[in-house]
């Protein structure tokens, strides 16, 4: 497994050369990590608090850390110093948590409102009404120290692209009705945070502007230490 190749690979495929590339390294050890930085790559995904803290700790401070699985309440203390983009804020108390703990350290932390599109119920996040909802609390506008800068989703676990573009194409709609709108001075929608080894291809088609890929780069992982 070539780090480096496939990293050219994947960046050579992209429809869209603007989109931004989310290394995902779960599971993967710091000496990968350390391989895709020296390619270049400084935006990292990591789907537990404990692991990205560790690997927090011993990775170059220059790095960009994306939290991309579900997020517990308690833990959010924990990221919330440092991390650069909080992808997976699937309830309204998660966000009230995040401002809280950012709010004591006077951060003001970047965040994505993850929506549920796939048919899977195992998945996490808002449905599009609820998004919908949140956005237009009023009370969102006290949430000084969140910046909401837009949707991430998670297409269904399929061989169907038909399928898949459906999905995509449902959130991005979303993204561009919400985009139109007149919202609080702290959500800018500008980050539509959709595409994975398997289907950032199509993501792009629809308009991803941000997708997370960790297999196609570092290659299969151990699915026992898996979520
Ligand atoms: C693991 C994971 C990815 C990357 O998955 P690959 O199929 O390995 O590219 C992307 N997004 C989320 C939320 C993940 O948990």
């Amino acid at each position: 497994m070539n780090i480096k190749e496939n990293l050219t690979l994947v960046k050579n495929s992209f429809i869209n050369p603007d989109c931004q590339l989310i290394a995902v390294s779960k599971t993967k050890p710091v000496e990968d990590l350390f391989e895709a930085y020296n390619c270049g790559i400084r935006d990292f995904g990591e789907n537990k608090v404990q692991e990205m803290v560790d690997k927090h700790a011993q990775l170059p401070s220059d790095i960009q850390w994306h939290m991309i699985g579900h997020l517990q309440r308690n833990k959010v203390k924990y990221i919330v110093p440092f991390v650069h983009l909080i992808h997976g804020v699937d309830t309204w108390k998660l966000l009230i948590e995040i401002n809280k703990e950012a709010s004591k350290i006077d951060r003001k932390v970047p965040c994505l409102l993850q929506v549920h599109i796939a048919t899977e119920e195992t998945k996490f996040g808002f449905s599009l009404e609820e998004i919908r909802e949140v956005i237009f609390k009023s009370e969102i506008q006290k949430l000084t120290h969140v910046k909401i800068q837009g949707l991430m989703g998670m297409a269904s676990y399929t061989e169907n692209i038909n399928q898949i573009r459906s999905e995509f194409t449902l959130i991005k709609g979303l993204f561009d009705e919400l985009k139109a709108q007149n919202l609080p001075e702290n959500i800018q929608l500008d980050t539509l945070s959709i595409g994975m080894s398997g289907d950032y291809l199509i993501a792009q088609e629809v308009g991803s502007t941000m997708v997370r890929i960790g297999s196609a780069i570092f290659g299969t992982r151990n699915y026992a230490h898996e979520q």
